[in-house]
């Protein structure tokens, strides 16, 4: 992590040019202090699915949880928290408190009492549908960038995973031994039929785009979407006519397949076989053949860092929907905008908060050059949009609030994929 001086961008004015003067003296104790912030935050780089243990038995709808050896990474950074919030606060709340206070007052040159009333200048005119829509209209969002979940693709149907009707409360139909052994390699290894079973079921074609599905596509056809990441394996949003390349699907999904030994397969065969919920076995090694969907503990596609390493420099809006953001490191996405880019979080329940607003505020103040999960506190927030709600309700509200109502009536209305309502 560079130590970048235009991390805090809209301190007050007084307090800029000290900030900057100080910037390179500082930068050696800062690196230092970011590594304790760190420490303390208990931030994770991973690259393979995880989720935290804790909220395994949340009602979040998303693909994936990971088994518990796969998220020992994380287990041993988060161990001296006990909260359940993933990202290592808790207990040491305090220590962290004085830890970023102290980086804060000596990155801005200002004194405690000046720091406590130093505020961070709001980029939205409200953290709302309406606070983005104007932001939007204004010309600002070039680079939007969307992140999805499962949320988006309840009402098109498709069952999600850790809902109470979800697909890991219907054990007895998949004769799992455990939920997310459906998803693990090693059970596949022995057992591929169940994911085979689910697979008939989910092989896109049987459902159709939701309303937010073609908003994101509406956001292209405006000309202002950077990239969509979505954690869904059902291929619903290029089924609106959004290109492939627009898309990273940082879960796979059923566009290609492999044997556990790597050899592709053919994907028109390995459709069959997965209609039909019939393992399929590799023509050139006899292994069995699995579509390129991220089981737990495998790698992302490297797809999903390169176009994250890519797409959030540019980035001038983040818009999260129908996710709970409890599964990294897509999750950890949210982090990556700079500072001063907005961020609007569309979801029935609120997701992905830092757990300390004030330490939020004085990580920034403190100028680390990185961001944190949203802030939605009344003090502190100066760019974090929060609607809560279902998300094709919302998506109809902000184009209401845009005038592109009409426009994704029409996407829905043209779509070859009609919807079975
Ligand atoms: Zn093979």
């Amino acid at each position: 992590m560079s130590s970048d001086c235009d991390g805090v961008r809209a301190v007050t004015p007084s307090m800029e040019g000290r900030r900057d003067a100080r910037c390179e003296e500082d930068a050696e104790g800062e690196e230092a202090g970011e590594r304790a912030a760190e420490k303390v935050l208990g931030r994770r780089d991973s690259t393979t699915v995880e989720y935290e243990e804790e909220e395994i038995e949340d009602d979040d709808a998303g693909l994936s949880c990971s088994s518990s050896e796969s998220s020992s990474e994380s287990s041993s950074s988060s161990e001296s928290s006990s909260s359940s919030e993933g990202y290592g606060f808790g207990r040491e709340s305090s220590e962290m408190l004085a830890l970023m206070e102290r980086l804060a007052v000596q990155r801005l040159g200002v004194s405690s009492s000046e720091l406590r009333e130093a505020t961070i200048e709001p980029v939205l005119d409200s953290f709302d549908l309406k606070g983005v829509a104007e932001y939007i209209k204004s010309g600002r969002a070039k680079n939007v960038v969307v992140m999805t979940g499962a949320g988006i693709s309840v009402s098109a149907g498709i069952p999600d995973f850790r809902s109470e009707s979800g697909l890991y409360s219907r054990l007895g139909e998949y004769d799992l031994p455990y939920p997310q052994a459906i998803f693990e390699l090693s059970y596949f290894r022995e057992k591929p039929e169940p994911f085979y079973k689910l697979s008939s079921d989910l092989f896109p074609g049987k459902y159709a785009p939701t309303p937010t599905h073609h908003f994101v596509k509406l956001l292209h056809d405006r000309g202002v979407l950077r990239r969509c990441f979505t954690q869904n394996i059902d291929s619903l949003e290029c089924a609106t006519g959004l290109p492939v390349d627009k898309v990273v699907a940082a879960h796979g999904n059923f566009d290609a397949a492999h044997c556990l030994n790597g050899h592709e397969a053919d994907r028109d065969v390995v459709e069959k076989a997965c209609r039909v919920g019939k393992p399929m076995r590799c023509a050139k090694c006899g292994e069995y053949v699995k579509p390129d969907i991220v089981f737990f503990g495998e790698n992302l596609p490297e797809r999903f860092y390169d176009c994250a390493q890519e797409d959030f420099q540019h980035c001038d809006l983040l818009i999260v929907i129908g996710t709970s953001l409890v599964v990294h490191p897509f999750a950890g996405l949210i982090e990556r905008p700079q500072e001063h880019v907005p961020r609007l979080l569309i979801n029935l329940e609120r997701a992905g908060e830092a757990p300390n607003s004030e330490i939020t505020r004085l990580y920034r103040l403190a100028g680390l050059g990185r961001g944190t999960g949203f802030n939605f506190d009344e003090e502190t927030n100066y760019r974090d949009a929060l609607h809560l709600g279902k998300c094709d309700e919302a998506v109809f509200e902000l184009c209401e609030l845009l005038g592109w109502k009409s426009d994704l009536e029409a996407l829905i209305a043209n779509c070859s994929i009609k919807r079975n309502l």
